[in-house]
């Protein structure tokens, strides 16, 4: 039987003195923190540079991406990994997760459709987050799409006003002091799947990869 409980929250199963995202990532395939682990077939955790510069934080994982166990694999992450390059960003300095760890789905016969995680979910896997950021002390922070905004930046975060500008982190994001702010800047963009959606997509994804180049020239590339 499905729980329909509050979910509980991943704290209990990060460990508390980690030493590498390795230790992170063998923890959080355990994680029973919410629902969400119920159906899925793994935790997909974040993956790229141990001392990444750059942390690239997406919704959650995607079909392929569950079925793989590595974030970032399916359509949208080819997309997002081609950007990166098209920007001028080293790929040896990026690293890439999800606010939320394991992929929320409906099923309809066999086809298993993307659903958006909840509000309790993007809480309930934020801990995750807090430790990976705890671990990366990233210089900049990109923001892909609206939940991961609103799991990083605030309810009140909107990426279609803001996006593209490079920005202290704001005061609006919910418990600031979760991450190491003062040495973080963030920049939001739109999601690579709001890519392929487009109706233009050459114009969208020109405008991900405009977006992505402030990065880039911010750490002295592109
Ligand atoms: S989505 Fe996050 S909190 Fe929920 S079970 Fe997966 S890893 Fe744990």
């Amino acid at each position: 039987m499905p729980r329909t409980e509050a979910p509980t929250g991943a704290q209990r199963w990060v460990p508390p003195h980690a030493q590498s995202l390795d230790e992170l990532k063998a923890a959080a395939a355990g994680c029973e923190g919410c629902q969400l682990y119920e159906n899925a077939t793994q935790t997909v955790f974040g993956r790229g540079a141990a001392h990444a510069r750059i942390v690239f934080v997406g919704e959650q994982p995607g079909d392929v991406e569950d079925r793989e166990g590595l974030p970032f694999v399916g359509p949208a992450g080819r997309l997002l990994r081609e950007a990166v390059d098209d920007a001028g960003i080293d790929p040896a300095t990026v690293y890439i997760t999800n606010a939320v760890k394991h992929f929320r789905f409906e099923l309809r016969g066999k086809r298993r459709i993307h659903q958006n995680p909840g509000p309790a979910h993007i809480t309930a896997c934020r801990p995750w987050l807090v430790a990976e950021f705890a671990l990366l002390k990233p210089e900049i922070v990109v923001v892909l799409g609206a939940t991961a905004a609103k799991a990083l930046l605030g309810p009140d975060f909107r990426v279609t006003r803001s996006r593209g500008v490079l920005m202290p982190w704001p005061a609006s994001a919910q418990h600031p002091e979760d991450f190491p702010v003062a040495e973080i800047q963030a920049l939001a963009t739109i999601h690579p799947s709001a890519v392929l959606r487009a109706d233009d997509r050459d114009a969208a994804y020109q405008s991900l990869v405009e977006d992505l180049r402030v990065a880039a020239h911010a750490l002295g590339a592109g």
